[in-house]
């Protein structure tokens, strides 16, 4: 009996549990397409609010020309390129 009282509990655990996991899963994330600094075009490139991307070949289909970028929470910054 005690045994039967135990599983009723675990399984209840596990149906909250996996509730909020749906939950978490279900908030909706908007990912950003990065834009083109050049042109301000859109690129094929899209990033989300913990995407963090250094150095980044961001290729616009527009100018047709890569550009290295860094983005970190949403911003986009050119990379610094030495040789340039
Ligand atoms: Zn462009």
């Amino acid at each position: 009996m005690n045994r039967d009282v135990q599983k009723r509990h675990t399984r209840g655990n596990n149906a909250r549990l996996f509730g909020e996991k749906t939950k978490l899963m279900n908030r909706k994330e908007a990912p950003r397409w990065v834009r083109c600094t050049l042109c301000g075009g859109k690129t094929r490139t899209k990033v989300y609010e913990d995407t963090v991307l250094i150095k980044f070949p961001l290729y616009c289909p527009k100018c047709k020309r890569e550009i290295r970028i860094d983005v970190v929470k949403l911003k986009m910054v050119l990379s610094e390129e030495p040789d340039a």
